[in-house]
């Protein structure tokens, strides 16, 4: 039977699951999805471990997936560095960015407005021009108190499928998988960071949740930039 149409319990599949079945399930949900869609199957790599981990396992499952970053003026030099240096290696990526005029402080007063605008209309932008139909993410359900309701496989915009193949592994296992296959991570996480985004809203955190570095001291505590949250499909103009 499909694993896509399986019905089966996440929290259960979290705890039970070994490794070994966790990449097996993974790569077997990417090659079905993939035999569906095509071309028009597309990774979100944000440069985090996860979707390094995700863009490892698809590249095994077939080289000519395509995909997508999305970067910000706000991007750590780390991260820019690593993000060309990934570029080079994989044309097939694409890069997104923003450079619309903005308040220099937008991301103080009003950051989920300057997530809006800096990285969820790139991702728009990029499944509109990359005729996107399916999109693959680094989406884990034990990430951070934002992070539970997901599903492998989901249809939030009318028409966009996301899958989500790594949505049942634990932080441990993706760190055990970049190891083991001798993956590049970006160096911040040298440094001690656990969750990365722009340098003017991540900082370094010893707390439980793995989130807890990002937005500190605001109300988006922890929280999300949007792009798993907010419509994607382009939004009709009133
Ligand atoms: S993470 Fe901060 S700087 Fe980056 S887009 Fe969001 S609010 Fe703006």
């Amino acid at each position: 039977m499909s694993i896509i149409k399986k019905k089966e319990d996440l929290k259960t599949l979290v705890e039970t699951l070994n490794f070994k079945e966790k990449v097996e399930r993974s790569k077997r949900l990417i090659k079905e999805a993939y035999k569906t869609y095509g071309d028009s199957l597309v990774v979100a790599n944000s440069l985090g471990k996860d979707s390094v981990a995700v863009w490892d396992l698809v590249k095994r499952v077939d080289p000519n997936i395509r995909g997508f970053i999305v970067t910000t003026r706000y991007k750590p030099l780390e991260t820019v560095a690593f993000m060309n240096e990934t570029v080079v290696q994989y044309p097939e990526l694409r890069v997104y960015k923003n450079d619309a005029e903005i308040a220099e402080d937008l991301y103080k007063t009003d950051p989920d407005k300057c997530c809006d605008i800096l990285k969820v209309e790139p991702v728009r932008r990029a499944i509109k021009e990359m005729g996107v139909k399916c999109w693959v993410t680094g989406l884990r359900c034990t990430e951070g108190r934002t992070r539970t309701d997901f599903k492998e496989i989901e249809e939030r915009d009318k028409g966009l499928i996301k899958l989500n193949p790594i949505l049942i592994w634990k932080e441990r296992e993706v760190w055990q998988y970049l190891a083991l296959y001798g993956v590049k991570v970006n160096p911040l996480y040298g440094k001690g960071y656990r969750s990365l985004g722009c340098s003017t809203c991540t900082k370094i955190s010893t707390g439980d949740n793995e989130r807890d570095g990002r937005w500190v001291g605001t109300s988006k505590c922890g929280g999300e930039c949007g792009i798993h949250t907010r419509p994607l499909k382009e939004e009709k103009k009133a």
